[in-house]
């Protein structure tokens, strides 16, 4: 092992906080078998060493118009096609029912940024799944949420309590990507600054939203991307502190005009390590056996993951390679040697407890 690496680890293993420079330098060593046995160090001092969570919602892409042209994205058609589609109310309860049925307890709600779509259209649907099926609702990105608010003429702190009044009761870290302003002008240049994005998270968390953080990568980013990213996501927990989760995720082929390039097994189960060491105000590292597979996902539960992120019956933006029911779910922890522990979005879990004897 490099000298350099050590005297790092050894300071994430006492509970100090590792600097963005220190962070850069795990993640440009390519001696990454001892950075991954700290992560999961790391992790058993924080969780208890013989439980993995999980927890099951479906995603509901209520609408795939979209104006924001990621270059990654292959979801979303033009606002003025015949082809795309905004979901019924009455499709979303059907939705929602069978979801119910499968055994999901949560409905995360997601979709395009559509500038037809009303306020109301947002309430109607928030108010449908939390009120009619009481039903916990993760819901809208900062880029819709900031979009939405800007049409409606509205500052976003009052958006935000008129959806939290009509249900909404967490929010997902999604588009994020990887936040610095290089890689979003390559990314997503019509999307919201990095600035912006940790700013709607931050309002979502002062207003009791809390919800999720994570990183896609596997496209141009360089290490320096990374690193500004993950001091981005730890600055602004830092803030707020809404942040209940980070998820390493690794970018699809979706488009030709986006390239993806090939992330090694190690390089992703390096950078869940990494995540665990720096992100000290984080509690849960999410293993996405959705992105990644199964013997990768496996494998990343000793990298410093304490959760496999979850059984998402419906995802059209990922092309699914995860685990579709809750029995795979227990039996994919139960084979990785862990004790599986269902939870709810938030990170609760007295409601799965079994009942005292
Ligand atoms: S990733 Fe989301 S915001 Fe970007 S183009 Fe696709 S649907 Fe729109």
């Amino acid at each position: 092992m490099t000298n350099t690496i050590r005297p790092i680890l050894d300071k994430a293993l006492a509970g100090e906080r590792i600097s963005p420079k220190e962070a850069y330098i795990l993640l440009s060593s390519p001696d990454w078998n001892p950075i991954v046995a700290a992560g999961h160090q790391r992790r058993l001092q924080l969780h208890d060493p013989a439980t993995v969570s999980y927890t099951a919602y479906r995603v509901i892409n209520y609408t795939n118009y979209c104006d924001v042209d990621c270059s990654f994205c292959s979801f979303k058609d033009e606002i003025d096609s015949d082809r795309g589609y905004v979901l019924s109310l009455d499709e979303i309860a059907a939705k929602t029912e069978e979801a119910l049925a499968l055994g999901a307890d949560h409905i995360f709600i997601q979709g395009g940024v559509n500038p037809k779509l009303p306020l109301s259209y947002y309430t109607d649907a928030l108010r449908l799944v939390s009120g009619k099926y009481n039903v916990h609702v993760r819901g809208f990105s900062p880029v819709e949420l900031l979009r939405l608010a800007r049409k409606e003429n509205m500052p976003l702190p009052k958006l935000l309590a008129i959806l939290k009044d009509a249900g909404l009761g967490s929010v997902p870290g999604a588009g994020a990507e990887i936040l610095t302003d290089r890689m979003r002008q390559i990314l997503s240049p019509k999307k919201l600054s990095g600035e912006d994005w940790c700013h709607v998270m931050g309002e979502c968390h002062k207003l009791g939203l809390p919800g999720s953080s994570n990183i896609v990568f596997g496209s141009v980013e360089t290490e320096e991307d990374v690193v500004e990213h993950l001091t981005l996501i730890r600055d602004q927990q830092d803030r707020t502190g809404g942040f209940l989760s980070f998820i390493p995720w690794v970018f699809q082929p979706q488009t030709k005009k986006f390239t993806v390039r090939h992330v090694r097994g190690w390089e992703y189960l390096r950078l869940v390590a990494v995540s665990r060491l720096f992100l000290d105000n984080i509690a849960n590292i999410e293993v996405s056996v959705l992105g990644m597979g199964k013997d990768l996902g496996e494998l990343a539960l000793f990298a410093g993951a304490n959760d496999i992120n979850s059984i998402v019956i419906e995802e059209n933006v990922l092309r699914s390679a995860g685990l579709k029911t809750l029995g795979a779910a227990v039996k994919f922890i139960r084979e990785a040697g862990f004790t599986p522990k269902r939870r709810t979005l938030n990170y609760e879990f007295g409601k799965y407890e079994p009942a005292a004897a």
